[in-house]
């Protein structure tokens, strides 16, 4: 049955448990697929031998009876986070040949479930970036295209490996991490839900640092029910790493009632944009209606910080960028420059980084560095910092007058062609993230749900924000945004 690997994850667990399935066959399936969309080129490494191994392992599980929910259930990794043996690039050259010795945290807990790996996924070099040109395999693809139209386009980042795969039904879902929007922007580019939990519910040991103030793992699912298992496995509690945070882990797939009369939405009308297509505007009217035809309370707000988001990531990432990929230096890990006779240590060093980082890592290692250095540390930085905390405070003012969630547009734009940017100002590419990073920066939990289709045929998402810790509440306004909406388009087969 070919169609296996169309099933969403609480599909293919009831099945597993009635003795409908098994996960071999699952896996097989997905494997078959995974073979058939090399054109997407959304897996990097691939892991049949293992996920067999792990399918036939979790089946005995299974029958043995009282297995986990993700039992049995393939998925699809980014290749950001190291899992033990298996090669861990972060898409980057500087980390060829990596095969890392331990395995992510976050990875261990969903495999200790009995999930089964059945590869790397394609990203960003290093998480940067919103299209996946950035990486030194090649980018992944969008599933979708425009109709009438065989340009190929963009399945957004950094997680569009990740994105891609789950929207083609290659995996029943996959794992992002997300510092700015890359596991929101690439869900929104296809369809697909993505959540971003509150920073310091996931534990980052294991992930590759990009921005580690910013960055937290989440889902990548065909639908709000699958995030909310997917998630439960993936977050709690871990020693190493002491900004994960140490509370219960409430079912959050218990908490999907659909049920949000009462429940107050705030509208922040600086999401408003100069140039905003119509159609992000239209699908942004018709989710506020959405929700409040379900019961909720739709209120107008601000957060008068918004528009200093992008800059100020745009600087706080990178500092923390700069600091993290000092320790690519060709002696540790992966990739060491050829030297010429006479090089020191220094040119090693210089070699292997030149040849090693691509050049939005290097621009990134670069603006960075300018930002921490002595002279302009207070100018760019510290203010930097000090942005943040008046974004965040904006958030809290909100809370505070009984706000339970903010709906604003997921991104600004539908995905767009592949190379449509590659001569474009960075900072084009960087306003992909305009709705996104003001989330990372408070330390928020965000989820994008798809809503609708474009003129175009493409998808696109809404964007919900939650209060801190609260992502049970979150995916339930989710969950009622996603009944309400009804999207259940999916990409014509052409790869
Ligand atoms: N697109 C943003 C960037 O390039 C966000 C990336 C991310 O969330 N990892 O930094």
């Amino acid at each position: 049955m070919s169609d296996l690997s169309k099933l969403k994850i609480s599909e293919a667990r009831d099945a597993l448990r009635k003795g409908d399935v098994t996960s071999v066959a699952l896996t097989e399936a997905c494997l078959s697929a995974i073979e058939g969309a090399n054109a997407l080129n959304a897996f990097v490494h691939k892991t049949p031998d293992l996920a067999l191994e792990q399918a036939s392992a979790a089946d005995t599980r299974i029958a043995g009876g009282a297995a986990p929910d993700l039992c049995g259930i393939p998925l699809g990794i980014k290749d950001l986070f190291c899992t033990k043996g298996v090669p861990s690039q972060a898409a980057s050259r500087i980390l060829q040949g990596f095969k890392p010795e331990y395995e992510s945290t976050v990875t261990g807990q969903l495999f200790g479930a009995g999930a089964v790996m059945l590869g790397k996924l394609n990203m960003d070099e290093f998480a940067m970036g919103s299209s996946n040109e950035t990486s030194t395999y090649g980018n992944a693809v969008n599933p979708w295209r425009r109709d009438n139209d065989e340009t190929a386009l963009t399945p957004g980042g950094s997680s569009g490996g990740s994105a891609s795969a789950v929207a083609a039904d290659l995996c029943l879902g996959a794992t992002g991490t997300d510092t700015g929007g890359s596991i929101r922007q690439p869900a929104a580019f296809t369809g697909i839900t993505g959540i971003k939990p509150t920073y310091g519910r996931c534990s980052r040991w294991g992930i590759v640092a990009f921005a580690s103030s910013l960055d937290q793992a989440g889902p990548m699912t065909k639908d709000v029910r699958d995030a909310a298992i997917m998630l439960n496995t993936m977050c709690g509690h871990d020693p190493k790493d002491s900004t994960s945070a140490d509370l219960p882990v409430p079912d959050f797939e218990a908490m999907l009632t659909g049920d949000i009369r009462g429940k107050k939405i705030g509208i922040p009308r600086e999401y408003r944009m100069d140039g905003m297509p119509d159609e992000i505007e239209a699908l942004w009217t018709q989710g506020r209606e959405m929700l409040r035809d379900a019961g909720a309370e739709i209120v107008d707000i601000s957060l008068p910080h918004t528009k200093y988001a992008l800059p100020a990531y745009y600087v706080i990432a990178p500092a923390e960028a700069s600091s993290n990929l000092a320790r690519y230096d060709g002696v540790r890990y992966g990739h060491r420059a050829t030297l010429s006779h006479g090089d020191g240590i220094t040119e090693m060093y210089e070699k292997t980084r030149a040849e090693g980082f691509g050049p939005e890592v290097q621009r990134r290692v670069m603006v960075g560095t300018y930002v921490l250095s002595a002279g302009f540390y207070d100018a760019y930085y510290n203010r930097a910092r000090k942005v943040r905390t008046l974004i965040k405070r904006d958030f809290e003012n909100v809370f505070a007058d009984g706000i339970d969630a903010i709906l604003t547009p997921a991104t600004p734009s539908a995905a767009f062609g592949l190379g449509e940017m590659s001569h474009a100002d960075p900072v084009q590419m960087y306003l992909n993230d305009v709705f996104t990073v003001t989330v990372n920066l408070a330390g928020l939990p965000g989820v994008s749900v798809p809503a609708g289709l474009d003129r175009q045929g493409l998808p696109l998402g809404l964007q919900l924000i939650g209060r801190p810790w609260e992502e049970g509440d979150l995916l339930n306004t989710a969950y009622a945004l996603e009944q309400a909406a009804g999207f259940v388009a999916k990409p014509g087969k052409w790869w």
